[in-house]
C-alpha cells in the first residue's frame, strides 16, 4: 500500500511504555482511582474537573498513569524508545486509520448518520480499558464501552512469525477488521447480536458471533476498495490480505493449536469464510451486501 504521503490521523492514543496496572471490578466503573495524596492529589483533581470541561481526555491520568508530576513515585512510566520499524508501524497504524474515518464519515453522511471517530490506542504489553485488562497475548480489540481499539504493536511481529507473512496491507485489514466493530457498534448490530445470543444456546451463540466477524471483514473488504479507489494499492496488497485471513480463521487456528477442529467452537469463521467476505466487501464496495446475518 502506498501510504506515506498520506493523512495521518489525530486519534491515536500512545500509551507505549505505560504499564496498565490489573485492577478488581474492571469495566463496571472501578471508581476513581486517582492517588489522592497530599496536594498533588489535589491538584490532579482540579485538573481532572477543569479538564472535563474542555473535555480533553483524561484517560491516562485517571488510570493513575501521570503525565505530569511525581513520576519518579510512579511506577510503570519509562520512556518509551521505539525501534525505527516500530516507528513505521505506528505511522502506518495513523494513516490506516485515517483512511477509516474518510471512509465511514462519508458512508454515515449519504445515510444521513454522522460517524463518531474512535480512539485508537496503541499499547505495549498491559493496558487498562473500559472492557477490562488489556493484555498483547489478546490480539488487537475493540472496545465498545469506551469506543476503543487496543493495539499493541507487537501484534504485527506475531503476524509476520505465525499468521501468513503480514505485510503493510495485512495489518490494515486488521485495524480495519476492529474499526468495523466500531461501525458495528455505532449502527446497533452489535447490540441486538447480543440481545440475540442471550436467547440462545451456546452453539448457536457460536454462530451469531461468527457472523458478526464476518461482517467486520467484509467492512474491511470496504475499506481496502476505498484504498484501491484512491489508487494506492499495492499489487500484492489483496493476497496479503487473502493469507491474514486464512491465516486468522479458526479451522486454521484451531488445527495448529490442537490437531482438531471444532467447527461449534467457532466463532470467528473458517479461513474460506473470512476470505470470501473481504472480498465480498471489497468487490462490491456495499455496506448492504455484508448483511452477514441474513444469509443461510
Ligand atoms: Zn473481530
Amino acid at each position: 500500500m502506498r501510504w506515506e504521503n498520506e493523512r495521518r490521523s489525530q486519534n491515536v492514543e500512545d500509551r507505549r511504555g505505560q504499564k496498565g496496572r490489573a485492577r478488581n471490578g474492571l469495566g463496571k466503573s472501578a471508581g476513581f482511582p486517582i492517588p489522592l495524596k497530599g496536594k498533588s492529589g489535589l491538584a490532579i483533581l482540579v485538573i481532572v474537573i477543569a479538564a472535563g470541561y474542555f473535555g480533553l481526555d483524561l484517560t491516562p491520568i485517571l488510570n493513575g498513569e501521570l503525565p505530569f508530576g511525581n513520576q519518579q513515585s510512579q511506577q510503570g512510566q519509562t520512556q518509551y524508545v521505539a525501534t525505527p520499524e516500530e516507528k513505521e508501524m505506528a505511522e502506518f497504524t495513523s494513516v490506516a486509520l485515517a483512511k477509516t474515518e474518510d471512509l465511514w464519515i462519508a458512508r454515515f453522511r449519504e445515510q444521513g448518520m454522522q460517524y463518531r471517530e474512535p480512539t485508537l490506542v496503541m499499547y505495549s504489553g498491559s493496558t487498562n480499558t473500559a472492557c477490562g485488562y488489556g493484555q498483547a497475548a489478546m490480539g488487537p480489540f475493540y472496545c465498545p464501552a469506551d469506543e476503543k481499539v487496543y493495539l499493541d504493536l507487537s501484534f504485527y511481529q506475531d503476524m509476520k512469525r505465525n499468521l501468513g507473512g503480514g505485510g503493510d496491507f495485512a495489518q490494515g485489514y486488521v485495524i480495519a477488521h476492529e474499526i468495523g466493530h466500531h461501525v458495528q457498534h455505532l449502527l446497533g448490530v452489535t447490540t441486538k447480536m447480543r440481545e440475540m445470543q442471550s436467547r440462545v444456546n451456546q452453539v448457536e451463540a457460536n454462530k451469531l458471533s461468527v457472523k458478526l466477524e464476518l461482517q467486520a471483514d467484509c467492512f474491511a473488504g470496504i475499506w481496502g476498495r476505498s484504498i484501491q479507489d484512491q489508487n494506492l494499492l499495492d499489487v500484492s496488497d489483496i493476497s496479503e490480505a487473502m493469507n491474514t485471513a486464512a491465516a486468522i480463521g479458526d479451522d486454521r487456528l484451531q488445527k495448529q493449536a490442537r490437531g482438531t477442529v471444532v467447527p461449534d467452537s467457532f466463532t470467528h469463521g473458517t479461513s474460506k469464510e473470512r476470505q470470501e467476505w473481504f472480498m465480498r466487501g471489497f468487490n462490491t464496495g456495499s455496506i448492504q451486501a455484508c448483511d452477514t446475518f441474513s444469509q443461510r
